[in-house]
């Protein structure tokens, strides 16, 4: 859901929604359009995170224009000839026009975070749910290929219902194809850094979501393998209260860290330069008296 659905019906000029009131689905408060999008779309009342898309990600993300798209023409094919209520071509097609002429639910590229080189891949969940298909698994595959060759790190950003059920075990291969790339990313010691949004769920968290160096979660994000009411229907008990929530996730040790979105690019400028080894910031973490008694020797 993205800020233009909130209001329903068609979609709105920019013009219109700027003059718009909205209303937080958690706290339920009315407020200015203007007043979350000076927020990154975060509730400025009760700090809901609401979904918003890879473009829009980014540009929060990243230094303000160092975004190089890379490989934004694959598009999908229909391998399988996939018909269920819809035909996969007729849902491809879709899927491109309203989301503005995309041509997958990953947008990839190079780009500086704070001045560090650092390859991107980022899920949009309007596209098919954000589902993990052949061309969603292959741009990730391609991202780590580039900063293998670059020598920098890799952030996925993830916002996906799972696997792409119309590509079937074209889909599924993505999971392992994709952790083997960063399996290679790993032995090159290169970082990966995971930031799961809501929701990640399936495929997406079975594989590479949760192979992150670090793994970070936006707050309140529902983060999962299967669904609740499968769960709850298959053990039998009432599921606890936060089950599959990032702060859940937290206290249970699956999640490294829950971050709010306007300190995220600061967080994770942090953390490249510690995984580069990049001097500044190490040295500003080491106490001065070992500093010193490190001089000494
Ligand atoms: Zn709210």
């Amino acid at each position: 859901m993205n800020f233009g659905n909130l209001f329903g019906g068609k979609k709105k000029t920019a013009q219109e929604s700027e003059n718009k009131w909205i209303k937080c689905p958690k706290c339920l408060s009315l407020m200015y359009f203007k007043e979350v999008e000076a927020k990154q779309e975060v509730c400025p009342k009760c700090n809901h995170h609401f979904r918003i898309n890879a473009s829009k990600r980014i540009a929060f993300l990243v230094d303000e224009g160092s975004f190089l798209e890379q490989d934004a023409s694959l598009t999908p094919i229909d391998p399988l000839k996939f018909s269920d209520k819809k035909s996969y071509k007729k849902r491809i097609e879709e899927a491109k026009s309203s989301s503005g002429g995309k041509n997958s639910a990953v947008m990839s590229g190079s780009c500086t975070i704070e001045n560090i080189p650092v390859e991107i891949a980022v899920f949009d969940f309007s596209f098919m749910g954000g589902s993990l298909g052949s061309v969603e698994g292959e741009k990730i595959v391609r991202a780590i290929n580039r900063a293998i060759k670059k020598r920098c790190g890799v952030i996925i950003i993830s916002a996906s219902g799972g696997a792409r059920m119309q590509e079937s075990t074209y889909s599924l291969l993505q999971m392992s194809k994709t952790s083997a790339a960063l399996n290679k990313l790993h032995k090159e010691g290169l970082p990966y850094i995971s930031i799961l949004t809501d929701p990640t769920m399936g495929g997406v968290s079975a594989s590479f979501a949760m192979l992150g160096d670090i793994i970070m979660a936006e707050p309140g994000a529902l983060i999962g393998f299967a669904g609740q009411r499968v769960i709850k229907q298959t053990v039998g008990v009432d599921l606890p209260e936060g089950f599959q929530r990032s702060e859940f996730l937290l206290d249970h040790g699956l999640i490294d860290m829950i971050v709010n979105r306007m300190e995220m690019r600061h967080s994770v400028a942090n953390l490249l330069r510690l995984f580069t080894k990049e001097e500044r910031v190490v040295s500003q973490l080491i106490p001065q008296e070992i500093k010193e008694e490190y001089h000494q020797d």
